[in-house]
């Protein structure tokens, strides 16, 4: 931490930081240059806080040094964690050297969507089946999910095909009840900062896919990892899934840079999400390439047997043809980067 001093400061106001840095069991080190003094503070952060350093007479500014967030750090963690989801031989992971797929509708509207939705999954590659049965909806009269139903039907569906589920929980108070049916929770993106929620799906033995709120820094994504993190559980996957900009080509525009920066500030899996991110089926594919090219840990895809009578998300949704280049993609461009799909 550095103590700015303001160009009018006095000695007294110096020694004064001084002192109250000592008391809390810190060091002061003062550098005095022609018009400012800068103080470089050295001890427990946690402690200065308390001091409100900002406040004392002749202080201009207070700078942290060392990032906000510890247990999600590199600083504090310097190799990058596989995080894995699932049991048996379908369990799955995300890490450095594989690049993992995940698909599924968006929502479980019914059984059988479901089933051919994740049967669409399975066959062009995907090792995690994703689907909502609790939907975030903007509009309180559009579709909200099935509820426990839909979980059931996940499960189910998950479990015949071999492959471990994730699906979005949105209340802290579902959080036990979706952790019985799922092997990894999300937290979408309108609730990355819902601390409660945060804290509930710390501390249900599940690991957690954390969405970039569509209006949230990098650094408060990494905050929002922490609080999970803090409650005892390291077994997050961060999810780039696009930022609100003042383009409207895309539903969101997707901040492929992201990637790069969290996975340089976070030991934790970075994965992308090009079809909440662009909204547009035409994308999905370039937009893939993309992530596995700047080093994503893997992509989350929504598919759909019928796109045109979804219940949610339609236009995103991969069908047919653009789902095999999708598969193709995904078999291919890894590798390529050193990655390996199981
Ligand atoms: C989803 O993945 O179903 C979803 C609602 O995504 P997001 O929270 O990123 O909008
Ligand atoms: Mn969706």
């Amino acid at each position: 931490m550095v103590v700015v001093m303001g160009a009018d400061a006095t000695d007294q106001d110096v020694a004064h930081v001084v002192e109250r840095v000592e008391a809390a069991g810190g060091e002061a080190f003062v550098s005095r240059g022609v018009t400012r003094t800068i103080i470089g503070l050295v001890g427990d952060i946690d402690a200065f806080r308390e001091l409100n350093l900002r406040s004392l007479p002749g202080v201009a500014d207070v700078h942290r040094i060392s990032v906000p967030y510890k247990l999600v750090s590199r600083e504090h963690h310097r190799d990058r964690s596989v995080v894995w989801v699932g049991s048996g031989p379908a369990r799955v992971a995300f890490g450095p050297e594989t690049f993992t797929f995940v698909a599924g509708p968006c929502a479980v509207e019914s059984p059988e969507q479901t089933r051919e939705a994740a049967e669409m999954a399975k066959a062009a590659g995907a090792r995690l089946l994703r689907g909502g049965a609790f939907k975030p909806r903007t509009s309180p009269y559009a579709f909200q999910g099935l509820g426990l139903r839909g979980l059931e039907i996940l499960a189910e569906v998950g479990a015949s095909l071999d492959l471990p589920v994730v699906t979005e929980v949105v209340d802290p108070s579902d959080v036990a009840m979706v952790a019985e049916h799922a092997d990894m929770l999300q937290i979408g993106t309108r609730n990355m900062q819902n601390f409660g929620l945060l804290q509930a799906v710390g501390t249900a033995g599940r690991p957690v896919l954390l969405k970039r709120g569509m209006q949230a820094t990098v650094d408060e994504w990494l905050m929002a990892a922490e609080y999970i993190a803090q409650r005892g559980c390291l077994d997050v996957v961060l999810c780039e899934r696009g930022i609100r900009t003042f383009e409207t080509a895309t539903r969101n525009t997707l901040d492929v840079s992201a990637v790069p920066v969290a996975q340089a500030a976070s030991h934790l899996p970075v994965i992308v999400d090009p079809s909440h991110a662009s909204g547009r089926r035409d994308l999905i594919v370039p937009l893939s390439r993309a992530a596995i090219a700047v080093g994503a840990d893997g992509i989350i895809v929504d598919v759909h047997p019928q796109p045109e009578e979804a219940l949610c998300d339609g236009p995103q949704a991969l069908v047919g043809a653009d789902l095999r280049s999708l598969a193709q993609a995904v078999r291919q461009l890894p590798p390529l980067l050193g990655r390996t799909l199981r």
